[in-house]
Order: structure tokens, then C-alpha cells, then sequence
């Protein structure tokens, strides 16, 4: 996809949901399921058909200085079950490249739509929608969820040129059949599943605090890095990452990746990373965060030097 703006993006959705779309992306890219609801009862469309529609209005928060590629993303998280909508919320997600920087620093599109779900507490998905098709990458990625058996499926968006269909839905499975995952290495679970590894520190610091917050709720279950970044902005508005481990190792999201993803997908459409400090809290084990976290906030905020926070495994666990 290549690149249009907001405006050009918002003007294609359906004119009774537009001024509403805006308001909602001038805070974040997250739209609650209430809201989701009473638009596909203005709409009547369901709510596969609103996700292939809203794609483009994702990728206008792509970050491709390499490739110029725009990819859109959208989760559709789990129904709240004290909710009298049966819909979930919808998290947008976007590509990210670091000028700089290896390749393999570059965040996708499915990644960041999950990390969006994720952070903001979402313990599962239902549906993942995309504009292009999943590289290998990420079919590995969303394989280590927790519920990708439970009946998780995948929105792709049609080639017009290749078919009438608008798009299509298929499980997992029919994208990675006879997958490699976290319960071929012996592990119940997956990602995104409620955890707290009861790490702490003696700090009081607001930014490390953040940080430590997001390494206990990180996903390290071969290694037991438990790693969380917190990265403050210049109107002091703190974003978190975690680090999202892959039982295949080389999908692994790093700490700093998913925290800038969470910061792109939280501010308005494009907006500055104004980074003004940055912190990395973790358990140092046979591997680290530090480096690549140095070095792709070096890419990013040249004058911010990483704070880095050792943390220790709490005495009550
Ligand atoms: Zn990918």
C-alpha cells in the first residue's frame, strides 16, 4: 500500500462514522466496543467488513522510510464479559522501520496491532485483519498466543486485480500448517496470557516504575529475561513495552520495539517520538535487552541516554 494521509484514509470510511473516527485516533488508535457497535448498527455491516474497511486508516500510521511499504493491521480483542456488547474493542497496528538500524529491528504490522491489544490488556484476540499477506515472520509471531486454537482467524484483504471477494477469512493453521510452537518445547499457554513475575526494585521513579510494571507482565518463558521498557515524552506521558518472547527465537519482540509501537499507536497519527527519557528494567539472564534497546533508542533519540535498571525476583515469591 502506498502512502496516503489522514485525511485521504478517513475520507474512504463511511461518511456516518468519519467525524467520530477522528476524535477517537486524536488520542489513540483503539476504538471501544460500544462504540464498535453502534456503528455496525448504523453501518449494517458486520464487523469482519468494518475491520477490512478501517485498514487503510491503520496504515497511515506506518513509519517505512525503508521500504515506503504501508501496512495496516487491525486486532479485534476479546468480548468483556461483564459487557453488554458481544463485540470486542479494535486495535490498530502499523509497520515501523529504523533508519540506521539492522533490518531485523523493523516491527510488522500484525506485531504491532497485537502489542497495541496487548498493553492495553487484552489477554487474547479473535481476529487479526491486514491489508497485505502475513510474512512467515509473523504467522510464527501470533502463533505463540495462548488462544490461537481458539478459533482465532485471520482477515486478509483481497487483491482486487486476483479476486471479486473483498477478502478472506481463514484460521492460522491454513497460513502455518504443522507449526513449531510453545507446546512442542513443553510450555501450557502462550502469549498475552495473564502474568506477574514479582520482579522489584528500590526505585520510586515514575519512568522505572512504568517499566517494571511492564517486565512483570512480560513474556520470557525460555529464557526468563523478563524485560519491560518505559519510554516519557515531552508533555510527560509515559509508554510501556514488554518483551514478547517466541519459542522460534528470532520473532521475539524486544522490549523497545513493542514501547515504541505502543507510542506510535498512542498519540495522534504520525506525531513526534518526542523521548525525552527511557528506561529498561530487566533480569539479566543468558541473554539482554540492553544493547538492542541502546541501540535502536541511539537510531531514534540520539541525546537520551537509556537508564538501565537490573531487576531482582521478589523475596515473598
Ligand atoms: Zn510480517
Amino acid at each position: 500500500m502506498t502512502h496516503v494521509t489522514l485525511e485521504q484514509a478517513i475520507a474512504k470510511v463511511p461518511l456516518a462514522i468519519q467525524s467520530e473516527l477522528r476524535t477517537i485516533l486524536d488520542q489513540h488508535a483503539v476504538i471501544d466496543s460500544s462504540v464498535i457497535t453502534s456503528w455496525l448498527d448504523r453501518l449494517g455491516i458486520d464487523i469482519d467488513t468494518l475491520m477490512i474497511e478501517l485498514l487503510p486508516v491503520a496504515a497511515i500510521y506506518a513509519r517505512v522510510p525503508i521500504s515506503n511499504f504501508y501496512v495496516g493491521a487491525i486486532a479485534l480483542g476479546k468480548p468483556k464479559s461483564n459487557s453488554e456488547v458481544d463485540s470486542g474493542n479494535l486495535y490498530f497496528g502499523a509497520n515501523m522501520e529504523f533508519v540506521g538500524q539492522a533490518l531485523s529491528f523493523s516491527v510488522h504490522g500484525e506485531q504491532s496491532a497485537t502489542t497495541n491489544a496487548w498493553l492495553h490488556g487484552e489477554t487474547g484476540l479473535q481476529a487479526l485483519a491486514i491489508n497485505a499477506a502475513p510474512c512467515g515472520y509473523c504467522r510464527q509471531f501470533l502463533y505463540e498466543m495462548a488462544t490461537v486454537n481458539q478459533d482465532f482467524v485471520i482477515l486478509l484483504k483481497a487483491n482486487k486485480a486476483q479476486s471479486e471477494q473483498t477478502y478472506t477469512s481463514n484460521i492460522l493453521p491454513y497460513f502455518l500448517p504443522e507449526a513449531f510452537g510453545p507446546a512442542d518445547l513443553g510450555l501450557k499457554g502462550g502469549l498475552m496470557e495473564t502474568v506477574f513475575h514479582g520482579l522489584e526494585t528500590c526505585s520510586t521513579d515514575d519512568v522505572v516504575l512504568a517499566a517494571l510494571s511492564a517486565a512483570n507482565q512480560s513474556y520470557a518463558p525460555y529464557t526468563k529475561n523478563f524485560a519491560g521498557v518505559a519510554l516519557k515524552d515531552s508533555h510527560g506521558n509515559i509508554f510501556t513495552g514488554r518483551y514478547a518472547e517466541n519459542a522460534a527465537y528470532n520473532p521475539s519482540m524486544s522490549p523497545m520495539e513493542s514501547a515504541l509501537t505502543y507510542m506510535n499507536m498512542n498519540k495522534s497519527p504520525q506525531s513526534l517520538f518526542d523521548i525525552c527519557d527511557a528506561v529498561l528494567v530487566e533480569v539479566e539472564t543468558t541473554i539482554s535487552q540492553r544493547p538492542v534497546t541502546e541501540a535502536v533508542l541511539s537510531s531514534i533519540s540520539p541525546r537520551v541516554v537509556l537508564r538501565y535498571v537490573p531487576a531482582t525476583l521478589s523475596s515473598n515469591k
